[in-house]
C-alpha cells in the first residue's frame, strides 16, 4: 500500500449505529512515527459524538436483537468476524504497522492474536451457564445466571491497536453487550476497521460503535457516561486512575489493564542461551513499548557476567528500522514526545550512575530521517531505587540488576508498584514454584516469557490493575450475575403473627 493512497482512502469519522459517518467537523492528523508523512485525518470526537454512540449502544442494548440472541447464533457471528479479520488480515497488520511504527511482521503477529481472541470468544458464548440448587428446599428451583452487563466502554492504547480491541470487544459482544469503542488518537485506524468487519459478520447496528478522538474529550465523557455499564481500560495508570474515578461517580464497574515493570529474574542454574534470547526478545520487542515487556534483569551475580555476554551480543545484532522492512526488529517509537520522555530516562540512569553496556542515545535510520528511533539500549549495576528501575519507560531499555539469594531476588521484583507480569528462569523445580508464589503480579512466567493464550486470564495487582482480560474471566467482566429463586409452592410468608395459615389451594 503506497502512503498516497493510504493518505487518500483515511479520512476516518466515526463508526455509530452501523455506519461510518464522514468527518465533518473538526480532524486531526496522524502522521507515520517512522517517516513522518501524513498517514490518516480522524474525526476530533466531542462529548456529543459519544452521546450519539452511547445512545446507539443503549438503543441496541435495550430494545436490539444482539442480547436477545441465542448462544449458537452469538458464536456464529463471532466466528465469521474472526474469519473477516484473518482475511483481512494484511490490510489491518498494515494499518497497525504504519501508525504504531512497529514492524509489519509483528503487526501480523498482532492480528493472528486478534483472530485467536475472536475465535475463542465465539465459543466462550456457549459457557454462559451459571450453577443451580434444587434440595436445599423441596419446593424451590434456584439458579445463576450470567446476564450481559450492558453497554461497555472499551478503552483502547496505541501500541496493540488491533490486539487490544481484540482483548476487549469479542468478550463483550460473546456475552451479549453493545459497545462503543475509543481507540488512541494515535491509532485509531484498525478500530474503524475491525467495527465494519463485526458489522459485516452480523453483529446488528448499535452493538458496535468507534468514536475517535482524544482522551480528554471522548475517553473523559464515555468513562462518566451514565448510560455506561462498565468500562474496559488498557493504558497508563495516571489515566487509569482517572477513569476509575469518573467510573466510580456513578457506580459503573471498571477494568484496569494498566501498565508494568517486568523482570526476568534469572538464577545461575537457568539454561542461559535460552535466557539471552527472551531478555532481549522481552526488552525490545514492539520498541518496548508493551506492558508485559521484561525491562528488568535480575540476575543471580554469579551468573551476571556470562549471561550479559550472551545478551549483548545478541542486543548488538537488533536491526532498528523502517517498519516497513523485513529485516527491521525494531521501529521508531510513537511520538516525538515519547521518544522526549524515553530518551529522558536514559540520561536520567547515566546520571544516577548506571552503565550504559549498549545503546543510550536516538538512533538514526537511512529514509526516515524524521523518524522517532531509540537504540535498544541495555544499563548495567542500576540501582533498585532508581527511576529506571521503578518507572515504566516503554521504550527498549533494559536495567540490569544482580542479587545474591532467592529471597532478595523475589524482593527486588516485587520492589516496584506495578504487578502486572514477571518471569524466571530456574532448571529447579522447588526454586520455580516458591519464587513464583512469592512475586506478585497477575502473570508469573516461568522459563518462557510474553507467553500465553486466548484461554488464560490476563491482567494485573497494585499499580497495574485489576479485573481480568480474555480466557473466561475476561467474557464474566462483561456479564452481571444474576440469582433466580423460583419457588413452586406457597410459601407461607406472613409478618404478623395472627396470619391465617396458608391454605393448600
Ligand atoms: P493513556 O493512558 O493516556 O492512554 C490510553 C487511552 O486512554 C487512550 O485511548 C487515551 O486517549 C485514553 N485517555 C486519555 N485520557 C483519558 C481520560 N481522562 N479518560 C479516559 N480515557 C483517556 O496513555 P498515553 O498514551 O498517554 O501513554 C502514556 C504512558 O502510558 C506510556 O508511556 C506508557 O508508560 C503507558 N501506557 C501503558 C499501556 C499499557 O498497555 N498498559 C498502553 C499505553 C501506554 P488518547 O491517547 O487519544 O488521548
Amino acid at each position: 500500500m503506497s502512503s498516497s493512497t493510504v493518505t487518500e482512502a483515511r479520512r476516518l469519522g466515526h463508526f455509530i449505529d452501523g455506519e461510518q459517518h464522514a468527518a465533518a467537523g473538526a480532524v486531526f492528523e496522524r502522521h507515520s512515527p517512522a517517516t513522518g508523512e501524513l498517514v490518516a485525518a480522524v474525526a476530533a470526537g466531542t462529548a456529543a459524538d459519544v452521546d450519539a454512540a452511547v445512545a446507539a449502544a443503549r438503543a441496541a442494548f435495550d430494545h436490539g436483537p444482539w442480547p436477545r440472541t441465542t448462544a449458537p447464533e452469538r458464536a456464529k457471528v463471532l466466528r465469521r468476524f474472526a474469519a473477516l479479520i484473518e482475511q483481512h488480515g494484511e490490510e489491518l497488520a498494515a494499518l497497525d504497522s504504519e501508525e504504531v511504527g512497529k514492524p509489519l511482521r509483528l503487526a501480523r503477529g498482532d492480528i493472528a492474536g486478534a483472530v485467536a481472541n475472536t475465535e475463542y470468544a465465539a465459543s466462550l458464548a456457549h459457557t454462559l451457564h451459571g450453577e443451580s440448587w434444587t434440595d436445599y428446599d423441596a419446593d424451590v428451583v434456584a439458579y445463576t445466571l450470567h446476564a450481559p452487563a450492558g453497554v461497555a466502554a472499551l478503552v483502547i492504547p496505541w501500541n496493540f491497536p488491533a490486539l487490544i480491541v481484540a482483548q476487549k470487544l469479542p468478550f463483550a459482544l460473546a456475552a451479549g453487550c453493545a459497545a462503543v469503542v475509543k481507540p488512541s488518537e494515535f491509532t485509531s485506524s484498525s478500530a474503524l476497521r475491525l467495527a465494519e468487519l463485526a458489522t459485516e459478520a452480523g453483529v446488528p447496528a448499535g452493538a458496535v460503535n468507534v468514536v475517535t478522538g482524544v482522551g480528554a474529550d471522548v475517553g473523559a465523557p464515555l468513562s462518566a457516561h451514565p448510560d455506561v455499564d462498565v468500562v474496559s481500560f488498557t493504558g497508563s495508570t495516571v489515566t487509569g486512575r482517572a477513569v476509575a474515578e469518573a467510573a466510580g461517580r456513578n457506580l459503573k464497574r471498571v477494568s484496569l489493564e494498566l501498565g508494568g515493570k517486568g523482570a526476568n529474574v534469572v538464577f545461575a542454574d537457568a539454561d542461559l542461551d535460552e535466557v539471552a534470547d527472551a531478555v532481549v526478545f522481552a526488552a525490545f520487542f514492539n520498541q518496548g513499548e508493551c506492558c508485559v515487556a521484561g525491562t528488568r534483569l535480575i540476575v543471580e551475580r554469579s551468573a551476571q557476567d556470562a549471561l550479559l555476554e550472551r545478551v549483548l551480543e545478541r542486543g548488538r545484532r537488533v536491526v532498528v528500522g523502517d517498519p516497513r522492512e523485513d529485516a527491521t526488529d525494531v521501529g521508531p517509537l510513537i511520538h516525538a514526545g515519547h521518544l522526549d520522555k524515553v530518551e529522558g530516562y536514559m540520561q536520567e540512569a547515566k546520571r544516577a550512575g548506571a552503565e550504559a553496556l549498549l545503546g543510550g542515545g536516538r538512533a538514526s535510520v537511512a529514509g526516515c530521517e524524521r523518524g522517532h528511533f531509540v537504540e535498544p539500549t541495555i544499563f548495567g549495576g542500576v540501582d533498585p531505587a532508581s527511576a529506571l528501575f521503578q518507572e515504566e519507560v516503554f521504550g527498549p531499555v533494559l536495567a540490569v540488576t544482580p542479587f545474591d539469594d532467592a529471597e532478595e531476588a523475589a524482593a527486588l521484583a516485587n520492589g516496584t508498584a506495578y504487578g502486572l507480569a514477571n518471569s524466571l528462569w530456574t532448571s529447579d523445580v522447588a526454586t520455580a514454584h516458591r519464587v513464583a508464589k512469592q512475586i506478585r503480579s497477575g502473570t508469573v512466567w516461568v522459563n518462557t516469557t510474553i507467553d500465553g493464550t486466548s484461554a488464560i486470564a490476563f491482567g494485573g495487582t497494585k499499580a497495574s490493575g485489576f479485573g481480568r482480560e480474555v480466557g473466561r474471566e475476561g467474557l464474566l467482566e462483561f456479564t452481571e450475575l444474576k440469582s433466580v429463586q423460583v419457588r413452586t409452592a406457597r410459601r407461607g410468608l406472613a409478618l404478623t403473627q395472627d396470619a391465617p395459615a396458608p391454605s393448600a389451594a
